[in-house]
């Protein structure tokens, strides 16, 4: 049974996890959405928020979990009894950033290995920086995320003003 943990902040999901996260999902018998908690980041929505918001996103998904962890990535996959990582790749900047984060796990834990999702080219500039940023300016954001969320996103970056 291959069981991957695709680690990240979500803050909030967007339409490009999502679409990972199909993929992904689709390659592994079970995959678990590990939903980063850390307070350090100060995330726009709080963890509890954010595994919900994905729960509700990815429900017609029978094998893929949602769950928040803390710490190391390698170390909840481990736990999980996972033997890999899946991350995604936009831009050039990001595979720099993650080619160095996943030999750095492999260096921790040479037992469990990344693969990478390339983007699809819809949502290559997607991030969701640039979703918390579009909606503070009042951009429309249904394209960027699941459609019921949108109300969701605006109300929260309204509360944070
Ligand atoms: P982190 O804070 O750990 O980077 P994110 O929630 O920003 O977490 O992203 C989690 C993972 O999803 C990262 O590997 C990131 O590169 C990938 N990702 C984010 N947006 C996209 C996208 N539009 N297409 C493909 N991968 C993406």
């Amino acid at each position: 049974m291959t069981r991957a943990i695709y680690p990240g902040s979500f803050d909030p999901i967007t339409m490009g996890h999502l679409d990972v996260i199909k993929r992904a999902s689709e390659i592994v018998d079970e995959l678990i959405v590990g939903v980063l908690n850390n307070n350090a980041k100060s995330p726009l929505f709080s963890v509890e928020e954010r595994v919900k918001m994905i729960e509700d996103t990815v429900n017609f998904l029978p094998n893929v979990k949602v769950m928040a962890f803390e710490g190391l990535s390698v170390d909840f996959a481990e736990s999980q009894d996972a033997k890999m990582l899946v991350r995604g790749l936009r831009a050039v900047t990001d595979f720099e950033y993650e080619l160095q984060m996943s030999l750095t796990n492999r260096k921790i834990n040479p037992n469990i290995d990344t693969i990478f999702f390339n983007t699809s080219l819809e949502y290559a500039y997607l991030s969701s920086s640039t979703v918390k940023e579009m909606a503070y300016f009042g951009a429309d954001i249904s394209e960027c995320v699941p459609d019921f969320l949108v109300d969701t996103i605006y109300q929260k970056v309204k509360e944070r003003r």
